[in-house]
């Protein structure tokens, strides 16, 4: 996992920071907020998708939707289980969930987030949203969402990514 953050870590993909500054970002936003190790580290890993999909930053330019969620999901179900997993699985549809019940939230998604809504389905309708709501990841998707939103600011001081790998290592351990 390392290796994939070296690897690919500094890419950028259209946002003001890169993948590793947005990693650390988003995982560090979940650990203030004191949630549970799964979810830290959820937050951590949850664009291992668009690192595995080489061609994500193309496939954005191109107008195509490169489905990240699902293969990092996917990919960490196999390391973790469901409790990483599905939070990372959920966390577009939670995007497409928020601009369909807090108003205002639509309008403050970044550029990126924006263009990408419409490729993902954009926002939900009434009941599409109420089904989402009886997901049992439902809340964790949600907080997870409202960090990556977050994560995206130029220069944040954050842990690096050594700090977060004991928890890695723990996830990992009680699957
Ligand atoms: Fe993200």
């Amino acid at each position: 996992m390392q290796r994939l953050f070296a690897a690919h870590g500094t890419l950028a993909y259209g946002e003001s920071v890169n993948q590793i500054e947005h990693a650390l970002q988003c995982a560090t936003l979940a650990e203030a907020e004191g949630a549970a190790d799964t979810l830290v580290v959820a937050a951590l890993l949850h664009d291992l998708g668009h690192m595995l999909h080489r061609d994500a930053a193309s496939a954005l330019r191109a107008g195509e939707d490169d489905r990240h969620e699902r293969l990092g999901a996917e990919t960490l179900d196999r390391w973790f289980g469901p409790a990483v997993a599905e939070p990372v699985s959920l966390h577009v549809r939670a995007k497409r969930y928020l601009c369909a019940r807090e108003p205002g939230y639509l309008e403050r998604l970044s550029p990126v987030s924006t263009r990408t809504l419409a490729l993902q389905g954009g926002p939900m309708d009434g009941p599409e949203a109420v089904r989402f709501e009886q997901l049992a990841h439902f809340e964790e998707a949600v907080r997870l969402r409202r960090w990556d939103d977050a994560a995206k600011t130029r220069g944040l001081a954050t842990a690096p990514l050594s700090h977060f790998m004991e928890r890695v290592r723990g996830c990992a351990g009680a699957r």
